[in-house]
């Protein structure tokens, strides 16, 4: 019997990047999956088919609480119930504090941070009418425990998110709900390659942050996911995880 056999995922920004993987690996464990996400994506949507599940799409903008509230409802009557959350979708921001418009500040929060609120509002809401629980994965940054230039918006969602995971352990530790964060260090995906001024230059340095001297993969962040999200971890809540190359040793 596969890992996740019977149990049904849903995954926050799981058309790109980091939530492609988690899609990816968890459907090869058997899950069924649904990506949440802005657009429809038909490639992904046939790449975790092709794991031999079920995946659907359902259109959530996650800085909207009716679009969760919507979104989780219609998994749990496609699917029967909701076992596994990973609330992944994320966005950057790059302009210092004293440039940054106001706009730009609530958008990135609503979001990272108010997203994931609304996520697991629902989920929790959900899960605690199951007598089987779940399990609550929200993607944080190492930008949750560090800082750098122009991500004033990010690093404050980022740093939230882990205080509102905590909280959110705790108040479920009893209900057979476990919640935990992971913290990636930088990881090549469209987000970062996006939003970095490219070249060569660019790329080197940010691999130098990391001790291992390289970029992470998106898959070495969906195996941490797959191991937090699991009963492998049935004794793991409100742990935010690194996995960043070392790059927080120093
Ligand atoms: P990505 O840009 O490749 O993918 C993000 C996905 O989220 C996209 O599919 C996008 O459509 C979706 N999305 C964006 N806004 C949304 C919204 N309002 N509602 C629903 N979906 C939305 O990014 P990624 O690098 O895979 O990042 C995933 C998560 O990992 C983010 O939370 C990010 O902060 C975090 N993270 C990434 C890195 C990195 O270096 N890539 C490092 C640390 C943390």
């Amino acid at each position: 019997m596969k890992r996740y056999e019977n149990k049904v995922a849903f995954i926050t920004g799981g058309n790109s990047g980091i939530g492609k993987a988690a899609a990816i690996l968890i459907a090869r464990e058997g899950a069924k999956v649904v990506i949440a996400d802005l657009k429809e994506d038909a490639e992904t949507l046939q790449e975790v088919a092709q794991e031999g599940t079920e995946v659907k799409f359902i259109a959530c903008d996650v800085s909207k609480p009716e679009d969760l509230e919507r979104a989780i409802k219609e998994t749990v009557s496609l699917f029967g119930s909701l076992d596994i959350a990973l609330n992944n979708a994320g966005i950057v921001d790059t302009t210092p504090i004293h440039e940054k418009s106001v706009d730009e500040w609530h958008r990135v929060l609503n979001v990272n941070l108010s997203g994931v609120f609304y996520g697991m509002k629902y989920q929790l809401e959900q899960m605690r009418k199951q007598a089987s629980g779940g399990s609550i994965v929200n993607m944080g940054s190492i930008m949750s425990q560090v800082v750098n230039f122009g991500i004033g918006a990010y690093a404050s969602s980022k740093h939230g998110l882990v205080g509102l995971t905590k909280v959110a352990a705790l108040e479920n530790a009893t209900h057979n709900i476990r919640v935990n964060a992971i913290g990636p260090g930088y990881i090549e995906t469209p987000l970062l390659m996006d939003n970095s001024s490219s070249g060569l230059e660019q790329r080197t340095y940010m691999e130098s942050k990391h001790p291992m001297k390289r970029l992470g993969r998106p898959e070495e962040i969906a195996k941490a996911f797959l191991f937090l999200a699991s009963d492998d971890a049935s004794f793991c809540t409100g742990v935010y995880l690194p996995v960043d190359g070392g790059y927080l040793i120093e």
